[in-house]
């Protein structure tokens, strides 16, 4: 298995050059705050703007370089990572903290994704269409954007770079990319795959730094023509109104509230293991998470009840063990934003079913118990606001009307779930559910990679993500008039 070295200094990737930062990035292990993962630069300004003019430089070339070549890189990307995939994994699972398993799935899915998007550039096809006026031929097409601004969090550190990277690279588009500050290590990897597969100078940049600062320029210049940003609702408000103040076309993936429906008539193992999965695994720290288990009353006792043994088995620790379910959560602030909401709970009057404790590991760590909390109302600011850790509300309803009404009630709509086994309520649900994503008997997490991905209200913004669906932000469209 080939190792980070930690000694070694991770440049950011500018023009086709490994280039020094301004400062550097010590990157921590979340499960032992002693480790250092690696040493990452951080770009400043001026490295950001001269990433940007050197992607601007690539940009006529390559978005007329023609499907075989934009093929091939990707197709050498997916397999690069595949064939690297317990070395990534074990590098995502240091700096991010989700198991080894959660984390090997997820370099998985980045290699699937350019596997996938490596097959799309083969199939870019458009419209020949009579025109209304005889003798004259209408032809429509898509063509590449331009320079395309990527701007990613930490939570999935490699799928999230992968999912923006691999369809900008393959509709012919130029990218500099700004990971998270907190995990640069997988989006430096993934550089190193991407330049080593043989991108040319300039097509793919990497400045890894603050989103005060590189995430700013990336923002501000105007030699970028899109940003396609996951992140905070808060992040992605400024992002939103920078980008629009200069008519940058805009992508945005935000926060989640998502909610899972249990109605008396499911299969109680089916919701205890949607509930469990959905709001728990990868320490919670998921914007598809099932952060509200809205449960009927006839089911509501057994479902707390067999949830609450199974909470009480799960072993949170070192995500490299293979006995441990629960990593550490990401960091230290993320970890006191995780207490305070346990004790807003309390104060708003929520039962604290179990966990919620933050634990001493074999390591100094980040470690918290998975929190279950009943006795809440949908008003509480535990079921109003994202807490993004391994935090979830029980809510009690009469009904599956109550249910939906509680579901649809609140500022984001990205995933929704129900757990039933009634064909009539899972089809209503399908089509009243306010989400971008619809789960039946299924956790609210965990999607494929050929589907369109994304969220409505304070969710998403923009065209979705991934699959084809992918195109709509990625390229744009021309419409070609021919007197023969
Ligand atoms: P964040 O908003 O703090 O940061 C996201 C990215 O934006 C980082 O790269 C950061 O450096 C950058 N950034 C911060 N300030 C900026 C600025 N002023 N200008 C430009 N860039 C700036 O989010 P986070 O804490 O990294 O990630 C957690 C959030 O991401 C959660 O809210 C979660 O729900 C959301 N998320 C959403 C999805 C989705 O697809 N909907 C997926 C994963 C995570």
């Amino acid at each position: 298995m080939k190792m980070n070295d930690v000694t070694k200094q991770h440049r950011n990737l500018i023009a086709g050059e490994w280039v020094e930062g301004a400062d550097i990035n010590e990157n921590r292990n979340p499960a032992n705050t002693d480790e250092i993962v690696g040493l990452y630069a951080r770009a400043s300004k001026d490295d950001a703007k001269r990433a940007i003019a050197a992607a601007r430089a690539a940009f006529p070339a390559w978005s007329k370089s023609g499907p075989q070549q934009r093929h091939d890189l990707l197709k050498k990307v997916s397999d690069t990572i595949a064939a690297r995939a317990d070395e990534l994994g074990e590098l995502l699972a240091r700096e991010e903290g989700k198991t080894f398993a959660e984390a090997k799935g997820e370099v998985m899915r980045a290699s699937q994704v350019f596997g996938f998007f490596s097959g799309e550039t083969l199939r870019q096809t458009g419209d020949a269409v009579d025109s209304v006026r005889p003798g004259v031929e209408v032809m429509v097409q898509r063509e590449a954007l331009g320079v395309i601004g990527l701007i990613t969090p930490w939570n999935f550190p490699i799928a999230i770079p992968a999912w923006k990277i691999a369809p900008a690279l393959a509709y012919g588009n130029c990218v500099v990319i700004k990971p998270a500050d907190l995990t640069p290590g997988c989006a430096w990897a993934l550089a190193e795959i991407i330049h080593e597969a043989g991108a040319p100078e300039g097509v793919f940049n990497l400045v890894m730094g603050r989103g005060s600062e590189v995430g700013a320029e990336i923002l501000d210049n105007p030699e970028i023509d899109a940003v396609s940003f996951t992140g905070s609702v808060e992040t992605g408000r400024k992002v939103a109104e920078t980008c629009v103040a200069q008519m940058k076309k805009v992508q945005l993936e935000m926060g989640g509230k998502n909610p899972l429906v249990v109605l008396d008539d499911a299969d109680l193992d089916v919701a205890v293991n949607c509930a469990l999965n959905g709001a728990f695994f990868s320490t919670g720290q998921r914007c598809t998470a099932s952060s509200r288990l809205i449960v009927t009353e006839g089911i509501h006792d057994r479902f707390v009840e067999a949830l609450t043994e199974k909470l009480r088995a799960l072993k949170v620790g070192d995500p490299m063990d293979g006995a441990v379910h629960i990593g550490p959560v990401v960091d230290a602030s993320q970890l006191e934003q995780n207490k305070r909401y346990v004790k807003i709970g309390q104060d708003e009057g929520a039962t604290l079913v179990c966990g919620g404790e933050v634990i001493e590991g074999d390591t100094p760590g980040h470690f918290m118990t998975p929190a279950l909390f009943t006795n809440t109302t949908n008003e509480m600011r535990i079921n109003r606001e994202e807490i993004f850790g391994p935090v979830a509300t029980v809510i009690k309803v009469a009904d599956y009307d109550e249910a939906l009404r509680v579901a649809n009630d609140t500022d984001f709509g990205l995933s929704a779930g129900i757990c039933t086994t009634h064909l009539g309520h899972a089809a209503h649900f399908r089509r009243h559910a306010e989400a971008g994503m619809v789960m039946v008997n299924l956790p609210t997490a965990g999607v494929d990679y050929h589907t369109p991905f994304g969220g409505r209200k304070g969710s998403s913004y923009g065209p979705r993500e991934q699959g084809q669906y992918a195109r709509e932000f990625y390229t744009t469209v021309k419409t070609t008039y021919i007197q023969a």
